[in-house]
């Protein structure tokens, strides 16, 4: 009987991560289909009692679940439990274990971003939702000294920096209200800027104005799109990335997870890349209009 394996969100349309898992299920002969499933928030446990049953090898959680999944988990691993975040769930028998595959995914894109340069030590975090969560974690464990995270409503940024207050104890991990001249301020001290915010996600803008990005910055939006940002981060000179590379690797960690077999990777990455070329949106990042994704950066 073929597996099911679903992606639960708000919104999953189009989602790239389907054409991605579906290709490397049919390489690998895994008789499995890969669903998308559009629950609102209310529909979200109903939603994670129906994969408890046989029919499924697992799901991908995504925006705006990340959290919210977590005390609907039987287990958590290590990392969903230091994130506080799960995006790819596995099943052993009726039991329900939560992993964090945003984790190894954002550290690839991390080094893909820094390259051969030295690691910096300081960054910028816009947003404060799962994805954040899994990029701040990211951050922690390659030794930053300095992390500060601005959000839109600033308790959750707040709740995100006492979750890691343990592990980030040796550090300097701040929430700042979201106000332009205090982020153009601690702009000016930091080398890494990722936006972990959906801003961008379905319109073409951006949560900052292109004027405060200076050349020296390496800037990384989640979102898999050529968005505003990273246009203009581009137009100042910075170096910046999408978030093609993240998608990919939690997506292959997340198919590892699933089958218990090496994702193909290379075939992926293809499958992505013609997704995009098709036109498909992603649910980890829905172009901002024709002509930003006609040209998405890769
Ligand atoms: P969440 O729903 O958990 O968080 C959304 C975040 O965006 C919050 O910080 C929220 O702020 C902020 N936000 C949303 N709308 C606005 C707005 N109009 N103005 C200011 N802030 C806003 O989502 P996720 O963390 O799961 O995802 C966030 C983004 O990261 C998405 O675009 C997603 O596609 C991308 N992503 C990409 C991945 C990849 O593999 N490339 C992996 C994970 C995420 P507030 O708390 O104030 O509402």
């Amino acid at each position: 009987m073929t597996k099911r394996v679903v992606l639960i969100g708000h919104p999953v349309a189009h989602s790239l991560s389907g054409a991605m898992q579906q290709a490397a299920f049919d390489d690998k002969g895994i008789d499995a289909a890969y669903e998308l499933w559009d629950r609102a928030p209310i529909a979200l446990p109903d939603a994670i009692a129906e994969i408890r049953s046989e029919a499924f090898l697992g799901a991908n959680v995504t925006i705006p679940h990340k959290e919210r999944v977590v005390p609907l988990m039987d287990r958590l691993t290590d990392e969903a439990q230091a994130t506080g975040a799960v995006n790819t769930i596995t099943r052993e028998g009726r039991r329900l274990i939560g992993h964090n595959t945003d984790v190894p995914g954002f550290a690839a894109a991390l080094d893909q971003l820094v390259g051969r340069a030295k690691m910096p030590r300081q960054a910028l975090v816009l947003g404060a939702g799962g994805g954040a969560r899994a990029v701040v974690y990211g951050l922690i464990r390659v030794g930053f000294q300095r992390v500060v995270i601005f959000n839109r409503h600033l308790h959750r940024a707040e709740g995100l920096v006492k979750h890691f207050g343990r592990s980030a104890a040796h550090m300097d991990l701040k929430a700042m209200p979201w106000h332009p001249s205090i982020i153009e301020s601690e702009l000016a001290k930091t080398r890494i800027l990722v936006n972990a915010t959906s801003i961008g996600l379905t319109g073409d803008q951006s949560p900052l104005p292109g004027a405060v990005l200076a050349p020296e910055l390496l800037v990384l939006d989640l979102i898999y799109n050529r968005t505003r940002l990273l246009r203009d981060a581009e137009a100042a000179g910075c170096t910046a990335r999408d978030g093609e590379t993240m998608l990919l690797h939690q997506g292959a960690a997340a198919f590892t997870l699933w089958t218990g077999q090496p994702a193909p990777l290379e075939l992926m990455a293809g499958a992505l890349a013609a997704a995009r070329a098709g036109g498909l949106r992603s649910a980890e990042g829905e172009p901002a209009g024709d002509e930003p994704a006609a040209t998405a950066a890769g």
